[in-house]
C-alpha cells in the first residue's frame, strides 16, 4: 500500500482501475426455493461471464441481502467436499428465498482466481500433504487471486448501493467498502464441516482471516 496517496488519489486509483462489464440479458431461474431473475454479463476485456442472480425489488434504496460468490465448478457443481462453496451457494440462495429479497453475485473467478486447471493442481499439492495457501503459492500464484470490482458495474447496473452481506470473510466487507458500496451488516453463512473440508476451513480461518 503507498502511504502517500492522499484519500482522493487513492479514491481516483481505485475508479481507474474499475473494471468494465456490459450487461446483455435477465431471464427468470426457477429453482427449489424461489423463481429469482438471473442477469447476465460479459467482460469484455477478458470475454469472461458473469451473472447476478435476483430476487424481488432489490433498486428500492434499502440495504440488499446479498452474497458475493466466486465460481467453484468442483464445490459448487461437482459435489465436492473438499471446500464449503456448495452449501454455501446453497444456504445464500435459500435466505434469499425465505426473505423475498437479495442479490447473489456469481463470479467467474474459479479456484480464488487461478482458474480450474490450476485448482485441480493445488489440489494434487494438497493430496501430498500441502495446505490450500502453501498449494497456490508452491503453483506461483497469491493465496487469493479474487477481484471483488467486478461487483461494482453489476451493484451500480441493478441501483444497488447499500448490503446486509452473507460471508465469513472480513476482506470482502473491506472490499465492498473500497468500492463505496456500504455493508450495514454481515450475515454469517454457517458451514458443516466434514473431514475432507476440516483442513481447508482450519487453513482459511488461520491464514486469510475468515470467520467461522
Ligand atoms: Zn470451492
Amino acid at each position: 500500500m503507498n502511504t502517500s496517496l492522499t484519500p482522493n488519489a487513492a479514491i481516483e486509483a481505485a475508479v481507474s482501475s474499475e473494471v468494465e462489464l456490459d450487461y446483455a440479458a435477465s431471464c427468470e431461474l426457477p429453482t427449489p426455493w424461489a423463481t429469482f431473475r438471473l442477469h447476465a454479463f460479459v467482460e469484455p476485456a477478458t470475454g469472461k461471464e458473469h451473472v447476478a442472480i435476483t430476487l424481488g425489488d432489490v433498486a428500492d434504496g434499502e440495504p440488499v441481502l446479498a452474497r458475493i460468490h466466486s465460481e467453484c465448478l468442483t464445490g459448487d457443481g461437482l459435489f465436492s467436499l473438499r471446500c464449503d462453496c456448495g452449501p454455501q451457494l446453497e444456504a445464500a440462495l435459500q435466505k434469499i428465498a425465505e426473505e423475498g429479497r437479495g442479490a447473489l453475485f456469481y463470479l467467474r473467478q474459479e479456484g480464488r482466481g487461478i482458474g480450474l486447471v490450476n485448482k485441480i493442481r493445488a489440489y494434487q499439492l494438497q493430496d501430498a500433504g500441502a495446505d490450500t495457501v502453501e498449494a497456490n503459492e508452491a503453483l506461483g500464484f497469491k493465496p487469493d487471486q479474487r477481484n471483488y470490482k467486478l461487483c461494482q458495474p453489476m451493484l451500480r447496473h441493478l441501483q444497488i448501493s447499500t448490503l446486509r452481506l452473507m460471508t465469513n470473510n472480513p476482506r470482502k466487507i473491506k472490499a465492498m467498502e473500497q468500492l463505496g458500496v456500504k455493508v450495514v451488516e454481515r450475515v454469517p453463512l454457517v458451514i458443516t464441516r466434514n473431514p475432507f473440508n476440516e483442513r481447508y476451513l482450519t487453513t482459511k480461518a488461520a491464514k486469510l482471516g475468515h470467520l467461522f
